[in-house]
């Protein structure tokens, strides 16, 4: 999903600052207890004397908020890992998950703009429990009107909210149960309760079975379907983007069972892995781009198109297989009145589908670090033709598809395509909708951030619609590192002071550890993308080093690819392959709304005698302690970088450090590059 404004992170800048008045005059005390204090300096000598390069100052108090107690407490994990989610962060020998396949064959009717389709669902029990009943989601009755989801928007309307009072839903014709040896179908029991569907089966689903269900339905396409589905009237037909369209099996895991949150709006997905081959029959002269792989091209394009979608197969370069100039010539179009698309799509927890006459479409060959091909395709209508727009949407395709496989994982799907229209940004499994307005910068934003979906959470199949920041979040810090990659940096936008992040990411009333449909829509793009898209920046770049991060992020995405992560299997991986105890940060960061205020408060010298060394005084103002940048400026010219490891915030929120000065001390800034959102920039630098 896209970001509330633009598939770009958008940041607001900070607000007044925090009054520190009160805090000032409390540094001058604390200066004044420093400096001249007797007892303090004898004990500081003496530690030095004792050979001590850092002295504690447990008994120094400050105006901190800062509780090392609370931020280094031992225990963090709500229990120990087991062999189902271990506690080194990688799935159990007895890891199990259920799978879905499905089957659908389904039916454009573009004149009542609706589809009816049946699908047909076999599920596999790999659990050790019988099941006397499975659970489904049917999303797409958050469109009726009686929907919790249209009960539950504000009456300002906003992004997720019903549009023209339209009134959809799924018509259910029938839901059956297939005997699996028989092939015999039977009505089955069932309930619909808003968008889930419970099947209350004759006889439980043994632990190791597999159960059978045919479901025939239709629904009315909606124009505007929650910003994820719809359809946008071009100059030359409707565009159609296709997705929550077929019941789907809600997850059932060792975590709390079945996973029926209803679907509200602002929160995604969580959804079974397996194998789903589906058919859309649409009008002859309709494009059709899908999840997976098409199956039948040689029956549903023109012989010339057919050639045109093999050169791309083997292009570097952007092909056109359907041409701007072609658009409104029969001639690209076999002459059919109904063509059946066929699509096949291996373990994917989803597949969708976008249709319309007004298509161009070009491809070009993604190159995979194992040597495998993929295609990258967009398809989109003339009103978003040109280089500046859509034109060059193949190349982001193929740029950000690249380089995320080779950052973290291949990219596993055959295609990956790219459709302009109503939907602002959505991601599907190798089918993402993007703004069909999208321009440039914009459109190469939205387009890498929708792909990068395609890891988190296509690929490392985590919880949407409780912990969107494990989808958002994570694909918002690896698109910021895409965009370094993509044509030397063409669309790289620095932000060189995170202190400009303060104010929007601390004043928000929720921690990022908040289900999506609770957050406010005004905190969604803070809580859900750009804090925890930033917190693996400061887990980079701050706490880990590159190299370290990036094996433990590697090792999440490995261990558990095609799998369901929680948080804390998440916690336990970045822990255990990087080597350091994070839990202060996840604490900080996630489960709480913890600021960041580092701070320097005083220079002393041994022995009064600049040239004998000094004690350089830091101090932990906010709840959150994070590891310490600091520079030291001397008057003869010298300049010192010091880096203290966040343990040193262990002993309370005040540090002394001792410093080998040779004269004057003129300046000390902690945090100074600016890399931390730090609420409170002023007392981060002392001069003399
Ligand atoms: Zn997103």
């Amino acid at each position: 999903m896209r970001n509330s404004l633009t598939g770009r992170s958008r940041v607001r800048t900070r607000g007044p600052k925090p009054k520190c008045a009160d805090i000032m005059v409390w540094d001058k005390k604390l200066f004044f207890v420093k400096i001249f204090c007797p007892t303090f300096r004898t004990l500081a000598l003496a530690g030095l004397i004792l050979g001590q390069q850092v002295v504690r100052a447990q008994s120094e108090s400050s105006s901190s908020v800062y509780d090392p107690h609370e931020a280094f407490a031992p225990i963090f994990y709500p229990a120990y890992g087991d062999d189902i989610r271990g506690a080194d962060g990688k799935p159990g020998a007895r890891y199990w998950q259920n799978s879905a396949d499905y089957k659908i064959d389904s039916k454009l009717d573009e004149v009542n703009q609706s589809l009816s389709a049946t699908v047909t669902i076999t599920y596999k029990n790999n659990s050790p429990s019988d099941l006397p009943f499975v659970w489904l989601q049917m999303d797409q009755n958050i469109y009726k009107l009686d929907s919790r989801g249209v009960a539950g928007t504000d009456v300002s309307g906003g992004r997720w909210a019903n549009r023209n009072a339209f009134d959809g839903g799924y018509e259910l014709k029938s839901v059956e149960l297939i005997n699996i040896a028989t092939g015999k179908a039977s009505s089955a029991d069932t309930l619909v309760s808003d968008t889930r569907m419970q099947v209350k089966l004759p006889t439980p689903l043994k632990s190791g079975g597999v159960l059978k269900l045919r479901i025939s339905y239709s629904f009315k396409i909606p124009e505007y379907g929650t910003d994820r589905t719809g359809r946008l009237d071009t100059k030359n037909g409707w565009i159609y983007e296709v997705a929550q369209w077929y019941p789907r099996m809600c997850v059932y895991d060792n975590v709390v069972g079945w996973n029926t949150l209803p679907y509200l709006g602002q929160g995604e997905f969580y959804l079974e892995y397996g194998n789903i081959e589906y058919s859309v029959d649409v009008p002859g002269d309709m494009i059709v781009g899908g999840s997976g792989e098409l199956v039948n091209p040689m029956e549903v394009l023109t012989p010339t198109q057919q050639k045109r979608y093999q050169d791309a197969k083997a292009s570097e370069k952007t092909v056109a297989i359907r041409s701007e100039s072609e658009l409104t010539d029969a001639a690209s179009r076999p002459a059919k009145a109904r063509l059946v698309w066929k699509f096949k799509c291996l373990n994917t927890r989803d597949v969708a589908w976008g249709a319309s006459k007004a298509f161009i479409w070009d491809a070009a060959r993604i190159d995979l670090p194992s040597g495998k091909k993929a295609l990258a395709q967009s398809l989109y209508p003339v009103e978003s033709a040109g280089d500046s727009a859509w034109g060059r949407s193949t190349e982001y395709v193929k740029g950000c598809i690249e380089y995320y496989s080779r950052y973290l994982y291949e990219f596993s799907y055959p295609s990956a395509t790219n459709v302009a229209g109503v939907v602002g940004g959505m991601e599907y499994p190798g089918i993402v909708f993007c703004s069909e307005r999208a321009r440039k910068g914009n459109l190469w934003g939205v387009t890498r951030h929708e792909f990068g979906h395609n890891w988190f959470p296509m690929i490392v199949g985590s919880n949407e619609r409780k912990y969107p920041w494990m989808d958002e979040g994570f694909n918002t810090f690896i698109n910021t590192v895409a965009d370094s990659a993509f044509n030397k940096g063409e669309y790289l936008r620095v932000l060189k002071d995170r202190s400009r992040l303060a104010n929007a990411f601390f004043n928000p009333t929720n921690p990022i550890m908040t289900i999506p449909d609770q957050m406010p829509t005004r905190e969604w793009g803070t809580l859900s993308y750009n804090k925890p898209g930033t917190g693996l920046e400061l887990l980079r770049e701050e706490v880990l080093g590159k190299d370290r991060f990036d094996y433990a992020f590697r090792y999440y995405v490995h261990e558990w690819a095609f799998k369901h992560p929680t948080p804390y299997d998440f916690f336990h991986a970045i822990e255990n392959a990087s080597g350091e105890t994070l839990d202060w940060f996840w604490r900080g960061w996630f489960f709480n709304n913890w600021k960041i205020d580092q701070a320097v408060t005083g220079v002393e010298y041994i022995n009064g005698n600049q040239a004998e060394g000094a004690l350089i005084t830091i101090e932990n103002r906010q709840k959150l302690p994070m590891p310490v940048t600091v520079d030291v400026k001397e008057e003869n010219g010298k300049t010192s970088r010091v880096k203290l490891p966040v343990e040193i915030w262990m002993h309370g929120p005040v540090w002394k450090f001792h410093y080998a000065s040779t004269s004057k001390i003129v300046q000390v800034t902690v945090d100074p590059d600016q890399r931390y959102p730090d609420v409170d920039t002023t007392n981060n630098t002392w001069k003399q």
